[in-house]
Parts: structure tokens; C-alpha cells; sequence
């Protein structure tokens, strides 16, 4: 190995040491190089961007609804936050809810708490618990920091490669240079690009614990997963790289009793 190869690992190896993080809940170890501060500026400005051409709904009556059940979600996350100490995670979270006149069935959170749930979800969601379970899982990656997590990834890749030496000690270039990875290639909005099954199934967990701290029953979780897969439709976000429909039913059924544990119903 050259000194430089190995110059390189150290650095490597230094900067993970120094930019890890805890996943709420799950406790999973998570890369965390990217100051959450770059992440939501960036995040925050490319969904004032989206919302401000977003066909939105005109639908008062269901556009009411999710804001309802997103507001009950984030109120919820954030007493679990500040009562476990964690609430720096979420401190420059700007929750924001919105609903989109589009026939997908979809639905995304940009970091931050930037929510938009388009109205062909929503036949499949059918009441405010079948929404719970969207919004939980999209707030999961929202607090997982998925989006972080998948950047610095990026970051690791690209330092083992060619672009070391001085770019190291100025992460913000970096994060300029990758800003695109994570917010949108071209004019698609990154929020868009698949998660990776891992950190699908981690939203799924959070989500079903997260759903049930707002008071929604998270035994009906998996109903909604079983329409949205009898849906037929291959919607980014949803479908593309989830685990298998069974997979996933089985493991939302082995998540249920953790997230019971958390269920207060308030209806
Ligand atoms: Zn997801």
C-alpha cells in the first residue's frame, strides 16, 4: 500500500470516526458528515421551489386532514424528542404539510419536515389512519436523517477516490459539490430518488412507532401496505426499492408489539 493509499484510509477513517451518529429508536450507528445546517438550507429552499409551481389541492376537506394528521405526527416526535434528550435533531426542523393535485399514489419529506402528499395516495390511505402510517414512515426519514446519511455515503465514495487532500478541510465545498446527489439531478427533486431498502425498512419501523405515539393504531399498518401493493403501481418512493410485500408484512408484524408499547389511542 502507498503511503498516500494509506494516508488516505487514515483520513477516512478519521473523518467517520468523528461523523457518526444514532438513528431514535432503532440505534443504528449512521455516517453523519454533512452539518445539518447545509442539509436543510438546501432542503428548505428546494421545496419553497417545488411548492411554488405544485398543482395544489383544492380540495379543502382532505388537504385539511393531512394537515391535521401531520401536525399530530410532528407534535408527537417532538415530545419523544425533547423527553429523550434528542431534540437537537430536530430543532431546525420548519414543518410544513402540503397536499398536490397528482393522480400518483405518493407521498415525500424532504429534510426538515417538508411534506407533500399527492392526492392519489390517497384512495388507498382511505381514512386518517391509513394517512398516519404514510406520514409516519415519511417523517422517520425525515428524523433518520436519511438523506444525511445517504450524502455522506457519497462523500466516503467520492474521498476514496480522487477528490482528498484540501477538500477535506472544507466540507461546505463538499457539499456544494455533492449538493446535487441529495437534492435533484437535473430537475428532478432528489426526494425522489429511491432510498435504499435498508433505510425503507427503517422508516417503516420508526414509522409504525411514530404513528402509534400520535395515537394511531398501528396494528392497521399493515392493511394500507397491502392495498398500496394490490395497487399495482410502481411510484418512487413506495414501491421501487421496498422490501417484498411479504417481507415487509412480516416485519411490520414483528415491529408491532415495540410499537404498542408506544399507542395511546385519543379518538
Ligand atoms: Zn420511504
Amino acid at each position: 500500500m502507498s503511503m498516500k493509499r494509506s494516508f488516505k484510509n487514515l483520513i477516512i477513517v478519521a473523518l467517520i470516526a468523528a461523523g457518526c451518529s444514532t438513528v431514535p429508536l432503532t440505534g443504528r450507528k449512521q455516517l453523519h458528515l454533512v452539518s445539518n445546517e447545509e442539509v436543510l438550507t438546501s432542503s428548505f429552499s428546494q421545496y419553497d421551489e417545488y411548492i411554488k409551481t405544485a398543482p395544489i389541492s383544492k380540495d379543502k376537506q382532505k388537504t385539511d386532514m393531512v394537515v391535521k394528521v401531520g401536525k399530530r405526527i410532528a407534535a408527537a416526535v417532538e415530545q419523544y424528542m425533547k423527553s429523550n434528550g434528542m431534540e437537537s435533531r430536530i430543532r431546525e426542523f420548519q414543518w410544513e404539510f402540503h397536499l398536490v393535485a397528482d393522480a400518483t399514489p405518493n407521498a415525500f419529506c424532504m429534510p426538515g419536515g417538508k411534506i407533500v402528499v399527492y392526492e392519489g395516495i390517497l384512495p388507498y390511505t382511505q381514512d386518517e389512519t391509513g394517512l398516519a402510517v404514510v406520514l409516519g414512515h415519511e417523517v422517520a426519514h425525515a428524523v433518520a436523517e436519511h438523506s444525511n446519511e445517504r450524502m455522506s455515503q457519497q462523500l466516503v465514495v467520492a474521498l476514496g477516490g480522487e477528490a482528498l487532500n484540501a477538500t477535506v478541510t472544507n466540507k461546505s465545498e463538499l457539499v456544494k459539490e455533492f449538493a446535487p446527489v441529495i437534492y435533484g439531478l437535473g430537475s428532478q427533486l432528489a426526494v425522489m430518488l429511491p432510498y435504499s431498502r435498508a433505510h425503507e425498512s427503517e422508516a417503516d419501523h420508526i414509522g409504525l412507532i411514530f404513528m402509534a405515539m400520535a395515537g394511531y393504531d398501528p396494528s392497521m399498518a399493515g392493511k394500507f401496505w397491502l392495498r398500496m401493493s394490490q395497487s399495482g403501481s410502481k411510484t418512487p418512493e413506495f414501491l421501487s426499492t421496498h422490501p417484498s410485500d411479504h417481507t415487509r408484512a412480516e416485519k411490520i408484524r414483528s415491529w408491532l408489539p415495540e410499537a404498542m408499547k408506544y399507542y395511546r389511542p385519543v379518538f
